[in-house]
Parts: C-alpha cells; structure tokens; sequence
C-alpha cells in the first residue's frame, strides 16, 4: 500500500516535539515543508523515502568546551558547536558564527537552510554550520586570537578539505579566519583549504569578501529584469552594516540605486540624500575596520538622521535589502514595506523575514527573493575558493565576477523554473524550496537508506 503523505500540521508537530525549545529551528523546517510536502505527495519516490524527515534531521552535532583566557587572566568558558546537516551532494560546508545570541536551534536552522543553499548553487557543497556563544565585541585582538585557537583545538578533528569546509559568518571575518587557520595549520601539520574567507596571502579567493553583497544584487537585478524593471533610480533600504549589507550597498550605488539606510544592533541612519561611494567608504572604515557604531555616521555627516533602537522597514523604498540576522523584518514592517509601494525584498542575511512577514509578502506579490537563493553568491565563491586550492591557482577578480554572475543568474532561472504558477507568477520561495531539495534528495535515493 503506498505510504500517505503527512499533513504539515502532523509533520511540523513531530519535529517541535524532537526539537524541543528550538524555535528558530523548527521555524526554518515548517518553511521548507510547506512547499515541499505538497511537492512529494506528486513524487511518492521521496515521501516513501521519507526525504524531508531524514533532511531536517542532522547528520551529527558535535558540542564542545571551549576555555580561554582573557587579557586579565580570568578563565573563560564558552560552547563551540558543529551541525553537520547532510553531505548527500559533497562535503559539509557552511559558516562559523560567533555571537552572544548563538545557540544550537540557531546553528540548526542555519545548517538546514545552508543545505538547500548550497544545493541551489549547483557546486558539490553539504550542508553545516557552526561557532559559539563567544561575542567577540569589545574584545583585544589578542583576546580574540586566544579564544580561536582554542575553538580551533577541538572543532579540527571534525574537518577537512574533503569532510567538512567552514568559513566566516557575523563575528567571523578574515581576522579571525586567520588565526583558526594559523591553528589548524599547526595542529595538523598541514596547509590545505580547510577554511574558506581565507586572506589573499594564504589561499583566500578574490571577491570572497563582496560576494554575498554583490550576488544578492545580481539576484534582484534578475528578479527585476524579469519584472520588466530596472535597479537604476530605484530607491533601497538596507539593514544591517556588516559585510553583506555594505557590499550589497556598493553594488546598489555602482548600479545606479538609492541607498537611503544602514543599520546596526542599536539602530539605524537614514540619509534621505543617499550614500555615495565617499560615505560608504567612511562607513566601510568605521564598522569593517574600527569596529564603531552606526551612530557615528550623523556626526560626521549632515542631513542625515539616528533612529536609536528603531529598524529601518518605515523608510519609503523601492527595495529593501535585510542583510542584518534572522527574523529583524516581522508582520508590522512587512505591512509597512507594503504599505509604502516596495516593489522587491530580497534577503541578505539568513531568514530575517518572519514567516509572517513572508507569508505577507507573498500575498502582496511583491517581488520577494528567499535567502536560500539570493545570499548564496557567498558560498558559491567559497565553493571556488575550494576548487582554487585544489588545483593550487588563483582566478583574476574579474574573471570570479564573471562566475558569480552566471551563478546567480543560474539560481534565478532555477527558481523561476520550479516557481512559476499557473497565473504565471513567480513564487520564488516555492522555487527555492522545491529546486534546492530536489538535487539533495535525489541524490540521497541514490544512496539507500543509510
Ligand atoms: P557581520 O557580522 O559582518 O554583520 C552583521 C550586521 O548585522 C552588523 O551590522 C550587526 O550590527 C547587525 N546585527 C547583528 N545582530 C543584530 C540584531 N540582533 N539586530 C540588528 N542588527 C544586528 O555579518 P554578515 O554581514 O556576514 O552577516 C549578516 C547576515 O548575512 C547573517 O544572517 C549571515 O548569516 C548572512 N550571510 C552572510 C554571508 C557572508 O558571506 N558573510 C553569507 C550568507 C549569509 P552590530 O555591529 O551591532 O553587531
């Protein structure tokens, strides 16, 4: 007798209950599985398979202690964690985050999420993610070293080029990196690419750094096309002043754009004149290399104003770009967003639309691009970070540029292929969804059930 497919409630309530407590997690499968449970109740292979169950489960999750010592000698202990989601179609891969806020629901959702990213870029990339509840905000540099080397003890028995390829995420750039990679290095005896995000003196790829920024905006530049619109002139509101949103931004003002608000976690600055390359530069110094505050900005330039507290979804935009953390943009600033004429949202960051907010979007029919498929320029460009180090080269700039942008535009057909509703519309969630699934699942019905 063929196996009935479950109803999203059943399979929603059965993964609350093994997960319990863990809300960004389950929040992040629902998402996935309501376009997708509806997807395998036409292809009985995958249901029968129990592909989707066998998917939002982990392959492992290892947890670690991890000691270290700060500037005044007070020992410190904090929980480093690797989710090691599935590696049907190549070896783990996914980022390291360090912040106060990280927990293991956290890094799962991530890793799941991560999975269909990956799968959606067509490289051979599983599915992880990883970090800790260290926040290395208003630590030394050297406090910061002591703490990676640490970190980098114990998660270096979990990886390898060929097993499992980290990289950086909020609170882990190139600083960073470097001294993970110092460490393995000397743990191992061996230079490999192990890490991705990597400096150009050591194996890091050009264009590593702006990839996500710049892919997000090829992205939306594809949705647009397709929309019979175009970026030039267009209005953006931008969350988030980290290494997503200030490169998205760099990417709007060469194109033409608008750039009208940043952000950080205390609040945000809208400057009605927009940013120019100037500012963005001033900016790019203040948060990527003195480690300031958004704030900051109003002093050093006038007519722009500081909303403390406040996220930027009120600003009157065309676009709206949230490249800060997850769920920042809820059903309110949706409605606001809405309610302003946006015309597309597309996510830098990973899942910072509520489902509420996305949900709303949907109806709406705005243009609206999941991050699954619009931030994965950055992974793609670690995938070809790998590929590099393997074959021991280093691609020119513009030649990556090239890759991102074919990359991107491949995403875009992908989901307009698997999104495309009868009305013709482009759901680009379900297609996301449904296209980034269908790689890792057939590959797993090729292995058995293992
Ligand atoms: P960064 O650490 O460089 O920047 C994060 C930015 O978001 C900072 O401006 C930070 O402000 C702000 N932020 C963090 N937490 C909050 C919060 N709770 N409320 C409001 N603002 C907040 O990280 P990235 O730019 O690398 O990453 C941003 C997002 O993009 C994340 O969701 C990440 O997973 C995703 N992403 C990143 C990729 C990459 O290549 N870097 C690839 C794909 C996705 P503050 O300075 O106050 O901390």
């Amino acid at each position: 007798m063929p196996k009935t497919v479950p109803d999203l409630r059943e399979f929603i309530e059965g993964v609350r209950e093994r997960n319990p407590g863990q809300e960004e997690f389950v929040q992040a499968v629902e998402d996935v599985a309501r376009d997708i449970i509806p997807f395998v109740a036409d292809n009985s292979r995958y249901h029968e398979a129990e592909i989707l169950r066998r998917i939002a489960e982990p392959d492992r999750i290892v947890s670690f202690r991890v000691c270290w010592e700060d500037d005044k000698r007070n020992v410190r202990v904090e929980r480093g964690w690797r989710v090691q989601n599935n590696n049907a179609v190549g070896p783990y891969k996914g980022g390291l985050r360090f912040s106060g806020s990280v927990t293991e629901s956290v890094l799962k959702f991530l890793a799941f999420e991560q999975t269909f990213k990956n799968s959606l870029t067509g490289l051979p990339m599983g599915g992880a993610k990883g970090g800790s509840n260290f926040n290395p905000k208003g630590k030394s540099d050297r406090e910061v070293m002591r703490f990676c080397q640490s970190f980098m003890s114990e998660l270096y028995r979990h990886i390898g080029p060929d097993t499992d390829v980290p990289a950086g995420d909020i609170g882990v750039g190139a600083r960073e990196i470097g001294y993970m990679f110092g460490q393995y290095k000397k743990l191992t005896g061996r230079w490999e690419g192990v890490l991705t995000g990597k400096a150009s003196e050591y194996g890091g790829s050009n264009l590593r750094t702006e990839a996500t920024g710049y892919g997000v905006v090829y992205f939306l530049r594809e949705m647009l096309e397709a929309a019979d619109e175009e970026l030039d002139g267009k209005s953006a509101v931008i969350s988030g002043s980290g290494n997503v949103a200030l490169h998205a931004a760099e990417k709007l003002i060469a194109e033409g754009a608008k750039v009208l608000t940043l952000s950080d976690s205390d609040g945000f600055i809208h400057d009605p004149d927009g940013l120019d390359e100037e500012k963005l530069e001033w900016v790019k110094g203040l948060k990527l290399e003195r480690r300031g505050r958004i704030s900051e900005y109003c002093e050093q330039f006038s007519g722009a104003d500081y909303h403390e507290g406040k996220a930027p979804w009120g600003v009157g935009c065309d676009i709206a770009l949230p490249c800060a953390t997850q769920n920042e943009l809820d059903k309110q600033a949706a409605k606001n967003l809405i309610g302003n004429q946006v015309k597309a949202v597309v996510e830098g960051a990973n899942m910072p639309s509520t489902t509420e907010a996305s949900d709303a979007f949907r109806e709406a029919g705005i243009l609206f691009g999941p991050a699954k498929a619009a931030n994965a320029g950055g992974v793609a460009v670690s995938g070809l970070e790998m590929s590099q180090n393997s074959g021991r080269v280093s691609w020119e700039r513009d030649k990556l540029d090239g890759m991102l942008t074919e990359l991107m535009q491949d995403i875009h057909r992908k989901c307009v292929e698997d999104g495309r509703n009868d009305e013709g519309a482009i759901d680009y969630v379900r297609g996301a969804n449904i296209a980034g699934f269908r790689k890792v699942a057939d590959a797993m019905l090729a292995f058995g059930v293992v």
